[in-house]
């Protein structure tokens, strides 16, 4: 029953040619280390060229954006065991995150539209809550205004996860620069890719002298960074370096993409709306809305099933891939990462129906932004041919 024209969403773009002289020349020289040289590393060249493009003060390239997350938990100088309030609907690298810098991830709900319930956020931002993680999950912007708001009345730091979030805006602003820190991931699935790596953004100067030093700018690196030196020299031998720096070669790569971003942004977003559109005619399926501030970046596309059986749900799924569409159902199957109960690394909360009534009946699509008008109404087509096979053929 496989139809030819279901495309593959798993490849990446390959990466621009542009960047070929550019890898011959780090390749010959050897000059793979951020701080070979003297001046215009391409790690550094790219921290410039990304503080600009997101209108942020300083930027600093790292391995992961699990990484960017660490170090800014680590650069907030959080006691040890400090409560970190975080979504329950985010992908398992963001708890994790916050067991490696030594705090504790408190769950808030999330609503079945993908973001945080700001009622259960208000209610767990209390006294013992010492920063805040919002992840834009999938690039579903919360509602910063509330969360900003809140947190600035209590003078709680908030860093914001927008790994997958990159050309998102909110009220014209760029998701990742209205918290404290940003950061963002260069892993292959998000809309920049090197593999892996990541960046952290900010405004604060002794943040990002932090951060700097602890990714492991050990003795004098530091002075290659684009930071005023009054701050670095406060944190000289007073921090651990936990090197988690980005090669030259990763960075190469990253800086090759950057004239693509406007396109993959624009594209995505296009991919998005019109199988949204399409698959929304159908009374099993409802896309939610994006708040109205939000401008989105989309790479996948999330929607709920409606007055589907547990079955009719595992069927939905079973055909489409079948046909060459793979859905996820996050909360249907034993192993999601972006299921809070398969975090079993922490003391797991049972509080959370709200979040988890959303992920046993929320699908997840990749549609990147390379594919065709004619190649997403392919996957509009499967899902909701799919869709009427699984509920005519098993009456719930
Ligand atoms: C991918 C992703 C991460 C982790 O990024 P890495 O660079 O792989 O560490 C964190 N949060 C979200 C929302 C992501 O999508």
């Amino acid at each position: 029953m496989q139809p030819l024209n279901a495309p593959n969403v798993y490849d990446a773009e390959p990466i621009p040619s542009a960047v070929q002289a550019e890898i011959e020349r780090l390749l010959s020289s050897g000059d793979l280390f951020r701080y070979t040289a003297a001046a215009g590393a391409p790690v550094s060249l790219l921290e410039s060229e990304f503080a600009e493009m997101l209108g942020s003060r300083y930027a600093l390239a790292v391995s992961s954006c699990s990484a960017a997350l660490f170090l800014s938990l680590k650069a907030l100088d959080l006691p040890r065991d400090a409560r970190v309030l975080i979504p329950a609907f985010t992908f398992a690298a963001v708890p994790s995150s916050v067991v490696h810098a030594d705090c504790v991830p408190v769950l808030c709900e999330v609503g079945e539209n993908y973001r945080i319930d700001i009622q259960d956020f208000a209610a767990k931002l209390d006294d013992t809550i010492q920063a805040v993680i919002i992840s834009h999950m999938r690039g579903h912007t919360s509602d910063m205004d509330a969360i900003m708001a809140l947190c600035d009345a209590r003078d709680i730091p908030v860093i914001e996860d927008a790994a997958h979030s990159l050309g998102t805006t909110w009220d014209g602003r760029n998701i990742g620069t209205i918290g404290k820190i940003g950061c963002f991931s260069f892993q292959s699935y998000k809309l920049l890719n090197a593999g892996e790596g990541g960046i952290l953004v900010t405004d604060d100067a002794d943040l990002v002298a932090r951060a700097v030093i602890m990714s492991g700018a050990y003795e004098h690196a530091w002075k290659k960074h684009d930071v005023a030196h009054d701050a670095m020299q406060r944190w000289q031998n007073k921090l651990p370096l936990y090197n988690l720096r980005l090669s030259n070669l990763s960075a190469a790569i990253v800086r090759a993409q950057l004239p693509e971003v406007p396109r993959r942004v624009r594209d995505g977003l296009r991919n998005h709306d019109h199988v949204a559109a399409k698959i929304s005619t159908s009374r099993f399926i409802e896309v939610p809305e994006k708040l109205a501030p939000e401008e989105r970046a989309p790479d996948s596309l999330q929607f709920n099933l409606v007055g589907l059986s547990k079955n009719q749900m595992l069927e939905f799924a079973q055909i489409s891939a079948a046909m060459g569409v793979k859905v996820q159902i996050f909360g249907q199957s034993t192993d999601n990462a972006r299921a809070f109960w398969n975090w079993e690394f922490l003391d797991v909360p049972d509080d959370l129906p709200q979040t988890r009534a959303m992920l046993m009946r929320a699908c997840d699509v990749r549609l990147p932004a390379r594919l065709t008008l004619a190649e997403c109404d392919a996957v509009a087509g499967i899902l909701l041919a799919a869709l009427d096979k699984a509920t005519v053929s098993k009456a719930a």
